[in-house]
């Protein structure tokens, strides 16, 4: 997903950032391959993006991982580190840099002599919410313009009237539980709760999934989240079926919707290779551990169910989120 603006790096390198976001490629794979080679030493979690292709472009080899630091070889563009055990997030971009070493504390990039270095390292937390920040407005532009864009299928589905969309009220980021009229809310849990139409989401939740799988993954949650939004703005209700009773096709119906987002960002060139894989993974986590049937009460659905609504809404659009049962057995 692309960067969020520095916290403290100003404008001039915002706007400059903006026009590069494209060029932040995920290179899970090679990733993987890296960390299985990971020392067992410390606790630091550490994953890494960038335009980077992990290759025998090195003199000395394949790059490799080591405690002190990570070689990326053949690197342009944007490098992400994320380092648990300090809480910080290191991101920059080197212009002509063949190697770019990533400290396994997260504190520190370097690139081979001559690269151009521009970097920025934030406290996870600010980090967090500045990706957030930009995410809620770009999600809220995007259902803005989706449920104009298409009225056949919000006027044939939605019983709300009329039915037009409206921002939720607020998005609320907790640092601990917290009571909302939906009950007390955890700081590892995200929620929509329709009462104060509001989208909380937990702090501890959200550092995991960024640490665990790269930035999009926020957005990922935070775009399910609104799909519960919009369920309750215009009033959607599969067949009629009473909600408690209808949670997994609910919770699925969320997932098509984030799904729908994803191809819109994708087509506007801000998602990066290695995201669609991301979400799946965070989907897989976010399973139900067991297939339970379809009425069942606070069901979201199998991680199979959950990718493959994901990925029902990137290919067949708002209709095909709409007046559907993802599951019925
Ligand atoms: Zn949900």
């Amino acid at each position: 997903m692309r960067q969020p603006k520095p916290v403290a790096a100003g404008r001039r390198h915002a706007r400059r950032r903006a026009r590069r976001w494209r060029i932040a490629i995920g290179v899970g794979a090679a990733i993987a391959a890296l960390a299985a080679g990971r020392p067992t030493s410390g606790s630091a979690q550490t994953g890494v993006s960038g335009a980077c292709t992990v290759s025998d472009a090195s003199p000395d080899g394949p790059a490799v991982w080591s405690s002190a630091s990570q070689s990326l070889w053949g690197c342009e563009g944007w490098v992400y580190a994320f380092a648990v055990r300090n809480q910080r997030v290191t991101y920059g971009r080197w212009s002509g840099a063949r190697a770019i070493s990533v400290s396994m504390n997260g504190v520190a990039l370097t690139a081979d002599e001559g690269a151009q270095p521009l970097q920025w390292k934030l406290d996870m937390v600010d980090y967090l919410r500045t990706l957030v920040e930009d995410g809620q407005q770009d999600v809220d532009g995007f259902w803005r313009r989706l449920v104009v864009a298409e009225p056949g299928p919000v006027e044939q589905f939605a019983r709300a009237s009329p039915a037009v969309y409206t921002s939720p009220r607020r998005v609320a980021f907790l640092a601990d539980s917290t009571p909302t009229p939906c009950g007390v809310i955890a700081a590892d849990n995200a929620h929509y709760c329709s009462g104060d139409s509001t989208v909380y989401l937990g702090r501890a939740f959200f550092l995991g999934e960024l640490s665990l799988g790269g930035n999009f993954l926020p957005i990922l949650i935070l775009s399910h989240e609104w799909g519960h939004h919009i369920q309750n703005i215009l009033d959607l209700n599969p067949l009629g079926i009473p909600r408690s009773l209808n949670s997994t096709n609910i919770e699925l119906q969320a997932d098509c919707f984030a799904g729908l987002y994803a191809a819109d960002a994708a087509r506007r060139g801000l998602l990066d290779p290695g995201d669609v894989e991301e979400a799946a993974n965070s989907l897989y986590r976010a399973r139900d551990r067991h297939k339970y049937p379809w009425f069942t009460v606070g069901a979201h659905g199998t991680a199979d169910e959950r990718i493959a609504a994901w990925h029902y809404g990137q290919q067949h659009g708002l209709a095909g989120c709409l007046g559907r049962m993802f599951v019925d057995q």
